[in-house]
């Protein structure tokens, strides 16, 4: 009675593995897993019909060879579900020969040592009639136990493989219970026989066959291979990006609609069908799109041309090898990039920021200038005095101050004494060498930093060139101006405002002692000459700078009439 069930349960999975190795045979160029489900299921049906036959064989003779005939299709089980666990990884995969050679010396010492089995008896011990129903079963030998252990081991690691692909992208719960699933029914049957080996029939055949519908139903989620090639085309005629497929010698195999639109573009007269030309019949000799140059087999290139073929087009140009088996190079995918929209905007967002960047540059001067002399301003002249201070060498600071400039505002404008302040201005940034610093400290006030040890000559050169040099008002009048200078020469670690107050010390004595001349410092032993420049110690007192002359007679200012119109005139 139950060998009746066993053998219509085993006759029913056979049927059901049958059937679903015929849908996965017809499948089979959809993916690599498809054709490992129907290899895993062919083994499955065969082992199942010989196990619904075996139940059935009292003869000892030819229990074995039906015996030796399921352990052919067990062999085929065990290689199809590591087959299926790689394909189920990579829907393109295929075996390698070695793969497939590595593969075939178990099954083939199997299969050898079972057949020999009755002058050996080291797979199967004997044959006893203990059995369902009194039907026969093999007492293992040592050469099972081996094969078991390898056939184990083998689809562990294949249960491993395809339990952690699982893993990605699911639950590590779903995982788990997808391993249970897909292992348990044929292992629990598979040591239910081992354990009572010799006296059970073999039902682990039965258990693979409860998971192979899961397996198949694996096969396509993992695959969605009916998909995949029409999503394919779908996007290879959607995407606004030119892509061509070109063969190994160099041949136009595929080109998509907007390949064919580029190209309208780029060729002077594109051949209506397009698929069969290579590159250079289309473009030209000259592109780059050829074998050899942008073409090359060894490697992937990324490339930028800029107006490619005078067509005023800048392309990003990606050139990918596309490989057959055994890593061979069999042509490339072109992948063309219309980028000159994005080049012109990137182009004037680089204008742009140049103009920004100058006008910042423009705005950080223009900080640091006097707007109406051009000179720098009192706020750079003291970070540039303190930088100057901190180097080493000769340093001198002379702060000039024009004489009686007062009465140039009072008599003639102030538009005529912004004047002035300009031309003198003019003079003094003429007057500078490289390292120099120059700036308007406020009013008719300058301030000069010379370095080397010259600054009393070329201080006292640059009050002449002003006291001499008339200044023309614009308005008919002209006028000579004077100042009086305080220097002051670096001789410690002074900082930049001792300096500065020593220098208005020496301008004070300047002034004291009738304008229009150069001072030095009281402990300065070098003395100024008038006219010349005078000694800052002829008893100045500090108590105030003196005075201005009266606005009706100031000695530092010449007025003489317009050019040509007078003798000039000194008040
Ligand atoms: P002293 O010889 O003693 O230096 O006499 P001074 O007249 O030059 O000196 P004072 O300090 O009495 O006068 C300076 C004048 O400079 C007063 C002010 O109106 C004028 N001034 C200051 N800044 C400017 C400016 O930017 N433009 C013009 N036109 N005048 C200015
Ligand atoms: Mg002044
Ligand atoms: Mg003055």
């Amino acid at each position: 009675m139950i060998t009746a069930v066993l053998c219509v349960l085993f006759l029913a999975a056979a049927v059901v593995s049958a059937g679903i190795a015929a849908v996965a045979w017809r499948r089979r160029r959809e993916a690599t897993g498809f054709a490992a489900t129907a290899f895993l299921n062919l083994g499955l049906a065969g082992w199942s019909l010989v196990d619904s036959i075996e139940l059935t064989v009292h003869d000892v003779r030819l229990f074995q060879v039906t015996i030796a005939t399921s352990f052919a299709f067990v062999c085929v089980v065990v290689v199809g579900w590591l087959g299926l666990s790689y394909a189920l990884a990579d829907r393109a995969w295929h075996p390698t020969r070695r793969f497939v050679s590595l593969l075939a010396i178990e099954p083939a010492l199997c299969l050898a040592a079972v057949a020999t089995n009755p002058w050996h008896l080291l797979f199967f011990a004997g044959f006893r009639n203990t059995g369902f129903d009194g039907g026969l079963v093999p007492v293992y030998g040592p050469l099972f136990w081996a094969h078991s252990a390898y056939s184990y081991v083998v689809l562990g690691f294949a249960v491993v493989r395809v339990v952690r692909l699982w893993a990605v992208t699911s639950t590590r719960y779903h995982a788990a219970a997808f391993a249970v699933l897909i292992s348990m029914p044929s292992a629990l049957l598979n040591l239910l026989g081992l354990a009572q080996h010799g006296r059970l029939t073999d039902l682990t055949a039965l258990g693979f066959v409860i998971t192979a519908p899961l397996m198949y139903w694996m096969v396509v989620r993992a695959s969605m291979p009916a998909q995949a090639p029409v999503a394919h085309r779908r996007v290879f005629e959607k995407i606004s990006d030119a892509v061509a497929v070109i063969g190994r010698d160099g041949r136009v195999l595929d080109l998509n609609p907007a390949g064919e639109s580029l190209l309208r573009l780029l060729a002077a007269n594109p051949p209506a069908c397009v698929v069969g030309q290579t590159m250079a019949d289309l473009l030209g000799p000259t592109t780059v799109l050829t074998p050899g140059r942008s073409l090359l087999p060894g490697e992937d290139r990324d490339l930028t041309v800029e107006n490619a073929h005078g067509s005023g087009l800048d392309l990003d140009i990606r050139v990918s090898r596309l490989y057959g088996r055994s890593d061979r190079c069999v042509g490339w995918a072109i992948v063309a990039r219309d980028v000159t929209d994005l080049n012109r905007q990137r182009r004037e967002l680089e204008r742009q920021l140049e103009t920004i960047e100058l006008l910042r540059a423009d705005l950080a001067e223009q900080a640091l200038r006097d707007h109406l002399t051009g000179l720098h301003n009192r706020r750079h002249l003291m970070a540039g005095l303190a930088r100057a201070v901190a180097g080493d060498g000769p340093l001198s600071v002379a702060l000039i101050d024009l004489d009686h400039f007062k009465s140039i505002n009072d008599r003639y404008g102030h538009a005529a004494g912004d004047t002035v302040l300009t031309r003198v201005a003019s003079h003094l940034a003429a007057a500078t060498r490289p390292g120099d610093l120059v700036a308007r400290y406020g009013g008719e006030e300058f301030v000069l930093v010379l370095t080397g040890t010259d600054a009393l000559p070329r201080l006292e050169a640059l009050r002449t060139r002003v006291a001499t040099t008339p200044i023309d008002l614009g308005d008919g009048h002209t006028v000579t101006v004077t100042f009086s200078a305080g220097l002051t020469t670096r001789t410690g670690p002074e900082t930049p405002e001792t300096l500065l107050e020593n220098a208005d010390t020496a301008l004070y004595a300047a002034k004291h002692a009738g304008r229009n001349r150069i001072s030095r410092t009281p402990d300065d032993p070098v003395p100024a000459v008038r006219g010349g420049s005078a000694g800052a110690g002829e008893g100045a007192a500090r108590s105030g700078r003196p005075g201005p002359g009266t606005a009706a007679s100031p000695p530092g200012v010449r007025r003489s009439p317009t050019p040509g119109g007078g003798a000039r005139s000194s008040r």
